[in-house]
């Protein structure tokens, strides 16, 4: 195990175990309206209801909460979302954030952990004062814990926003303003993160956006953020050639770190016989890339053919855009992205790109299983620096510490990762 505990990727309402759950719903004003809602959807998902109506009628409650809510085998990420729902719907962000945070940051330092980098939502609902307020309880939280602690833990907050470049746009110039109004707590919030649901959502759609705060990074450093991007982590609805696209589209689009790019380091031997789909705009958009690419990809390794690609564009024309193209996992298949695969590697190991690794999460929300073929291999072998998180340890039942045991046990040993922490990387 790591000397020094540093998590550079986790959420902070996925830190809650039931058992945290179970301590704070009992003294929390619940809304049956937000969890009827929540039902409606884990009913939807699972075929079955919750019974978050038994979660507080007996101690026997945090086991009710466990079953409906623990996600410790392989999972599709609609089934991770409808549990994770379960949060929201019990401790709304507004009041409820605050209160969570501390509660999780008394459990970190029990942990030893030393450095943490929080993700939290910025929800889209509030207004401009909502939230303003919202940050600002959230960072007298961070530094009164790191005052009561005297800066054993050391936490800061990273902002989710969500992939919509005009829900993404308005949320930013909120937050950066915030940041201007208040020099003394910048360092509390040190980046931003893309995350949720990947699918639909390509690099380039918000490739303006991520442009712009590259520009006031550079133009005011002292409240810049770092730019945190969940990629190549879901990938039923976009092929596996696709998905390590849009791991390298992430960084030309000046993401820092990545969040676990597992397709990046998958072996794709294990999908071998299994389909995926994808939209022909986005097989579209491949075709344009490797055209575009064509000079690097090459160098390293991968054969491209341009009067193929020329004819395969062709073929494509007489499709609507939003059509879905099957995609069959074939050895040929395979093989064309395994060189596209080792290309993209071989590139980012050139660039100071940091991934994100995610080793039980990975297991249960990708195809990634916890021996040599875990993307954690690849990225150690390629070089690549890479930072251990724990992601979701309250639903995936897991610790920082379990989480750098298993990562040294698939990849070796791995240095501390503190120099990866947001504040570095600008
Ligand atoms: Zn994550």
């Amino acid at each position: 195990m790591s000397a020094e505990l540093v998590d550079l990727h986790v959420h902070l309402y996925g830190c809650l175990s039931p058992k945290d759950i179970w301590i704070l719903g009992r003294d929390s004003e619940l809304d049956s309206n937000m969890l009827d809602l929540f039902d409606h959807r884990y009913r939807k998902v699972f075929g079955r209801p919750s019974s978050y109506e038994a979660y507080w009628l007996s101690e026997s409650g945090v086991d009710a909460i466990a079953e409906d809510y623990l996600a410790t085998t392989r999972s599709t990420f609609a089934e991770f979302q409808a549990k994770f729902d379960l949060l929201p719907a019990l401790f709304p962000l507004k009041p409820h954030a605050p209160l969570i945070l501390s509660h999780v940051i008394d459990k970190h330092h029990d942990e030893g952990i030393q450095f943490i980098e929080y993700r939290c939502f910025l929800p889209p609902y509030l207004n401009d004062s909502e939230i303003d307020r919202y940050l600002t309880d959230m960072v007298h939280v961070l530094i009164d814990k790191e005052n009561a602690y005297q800066k054993e833990i050391q936490p800061s907050l990273v902002m989710s926003i969500p992939r919509q470049p005009e829900i993404f746009n308005r949320l930013y110039e909120v937050l950066h303003s915030w940041l201007d109004a208040h020099p003394s707590y910048r360092s509390y919030i040190v980046a931003i993160d893309l995350c949720a649901s990947e699918e639909g959502h390509p690099p380039k759609s918000i490739s303006e956006s991520l442009a712009r705060v590259a520009q006031n990074n550079s133009r005011e450093p002292k409240s810049s953020l770092a730019i945190l991007y969940h990629v190549g982590e879901q990938y039923s609805h976009l092929s596996l050639c696709s998905s390590v696209r849009w791991v390298h589209q992430a960084v030309s689009i000046g993401a820092h770190r990545l969040g676990h790019a597992a397709s990046l380091g998958l072996d794709s031997s294990i999908l071998l016989g299994s389909e995926g789909n994808e939209t022909v705009s986005e097989r579209f958009d491949h075709l344009i890339w490797l055209k575009e690419n064509n000079h690097w990809l090459s160098e390293n390794g991968v054969e491209l053919s341009s009067s193929d690609i020329t004819k395969e564009l062709r073929s494509l024309e007489s499709k609507q855009p939003d059509d879905m193209l099957s995609v069959h996992y074939t050895p040929e298949y395979l093989e064309q992205f395994n060189q596209l695969q080792h290309a993209i590697l071989s590139n980012l190991s050139k660039t100071k790109i940091i991934i994100e690794s995610c080793p039980t999460s990975n297991s249960i929300l990708t195809d990634a299983p916890l021996d040599q073929r875990h993307p954690l291999v690849k990225f150690k072998k390629y070089g690549l620096p890479v930072s251990i998180g724990s992601d979701d340890p309250g639903i995936f039942d897991c610790t920082l510490a379990s989480e750098l045991d298993l990562a040294q046990s698939l990849a070796g040993k791995l240095s501390s990762s503190a120099r990866y922490r947001s504040k570095n990387l600008i």
